[in-house]
């Protein structure tokens, strides 16, 4: 058996196409159009290219983008302010903060002072708490883009057991709340589960979120699984996921491959939520 391989580029293409529409939609009625602001702190390359992929697609949608590049040593104080007065500006609707942030800064204390109707990211704390509550106002990216994911391949989530692994706040937490809120029977696994094999090869659906090379092999899957695979890891140059492609893909019935699977989603969540903002600013 060889699973079917999801082609998150191309559903995240067509995202993009129906923002596009949408928002030419709106520009013509309202005359404005939506704008995010990335601030972007420090040089850090890794950041500087994720912001330059995310201004590039807005631009690409007719989402007007504005970067922030403050220096990497600014007060705690002067990158609030600057985050305020985002929050106070008419023309701005979303608004994100590219992590990590230098050792300096407060990261709690700074995503806090984001208006959280204008968190795009969903990482607030109001957010945060509304996604748990099931009464989301914006879902982080990657997590809400693999439910997204799943939903536009035709993957049933309803009584099925989810296996998450991975724990953190931005990819494993939030993605194993969607999952429960889609009635989804859901295990999260993280660095100190006691036999992740034995957790793993009970999943319906693998989610997998760990940052450690090709760690899910075939031999950990159920024949059919659904696997996605969050991972971005550079391995001699060259990117790879958590999961072992070459094996899972003969046991598994559909796979995300790396890269081209959920990484295009997480991107094309972002302008949704942008998006939203925009159209909730209008109401
Ligand atoms: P974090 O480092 O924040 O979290 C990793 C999680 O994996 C932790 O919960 C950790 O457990 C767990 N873990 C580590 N080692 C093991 C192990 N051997 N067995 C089981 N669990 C383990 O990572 P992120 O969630 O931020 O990111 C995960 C991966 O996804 C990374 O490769 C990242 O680059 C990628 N990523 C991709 C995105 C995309 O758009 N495609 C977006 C965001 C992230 P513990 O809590 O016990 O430490």
């Amino acid at each position: 058996m060889s699973a079917r391989i999801i082609d998150g580029k191309k559903i995240a293409a067509g995202i993009r196409e129906e923002i596009r529409q949408r928002v030419l939609q709106l520009q013509e009625a309202t005359g404005k159009v939506p704008g995010l602001a990335a601030v972007l702190i420090g040089d850090d390359p890794a950041s500087a290219t994720y912001v330059r992929t995310k201004t590039k697609a807005c631009h690409e949608v007719g989402i007007a983008s504005r970067q922030f590049t403050p220096p990497g040593d600014i007060e705690q104080a002067d990158l609030q302010r600057l985050i305020r007065d985002l929050n106070g500006d008419p023309e701005i609707h979303g608004i994100l903060v590219q992590l990590p942030l230098a050792k300096h800064l407060d990261e709690r204390a700074v995503l806090e002072t984001v208006d959280p109707r204008k968190d795009v990211d969903g990482f607030t704390f109001a957010n945060i708490g509304r996604l748990v509550e099931n009464q989301p106002q914006f879902v982080p990216c990657t997590p809400a883009g693999i439910i997204e994911l799943l939903d536009r391949e035709g993957i049933e989530i309803k009584g099925k057991h989810a296996v998450v692994v991975g724990r953190s706040e931005i990819v494993g937490k939030p993605v194993a709340f969607l999952l429960l809120h889609r009635h989804a029977t859901v295990t999260i696994c993280h660095s100190r589960t006691a036999d992740l094999g034995s957790e793993t090869r009970r999943a319906d659906i693998l989610v997998a979120a760990v940052g450690r090379p090709r760690l899910i092999t075939g031999a950990m899957l159920k024949p059919g699984a659904v696997v996605i695979d969050v991972g971005i890891n550079r391995v001699d140059g060259k990117l790879v996921g958590d999961v072992d492609f070459e094996s899972a893909v003969r046991v598994a019935s559909a796979i995300t491959p790396v890269p081209g699977g959920v990484g295009p989603m997480t991107v094309a969540i972002l302008l949704r939520n942008t998006l939203q903002a925009f159209e909730r600013s209008l109401a």
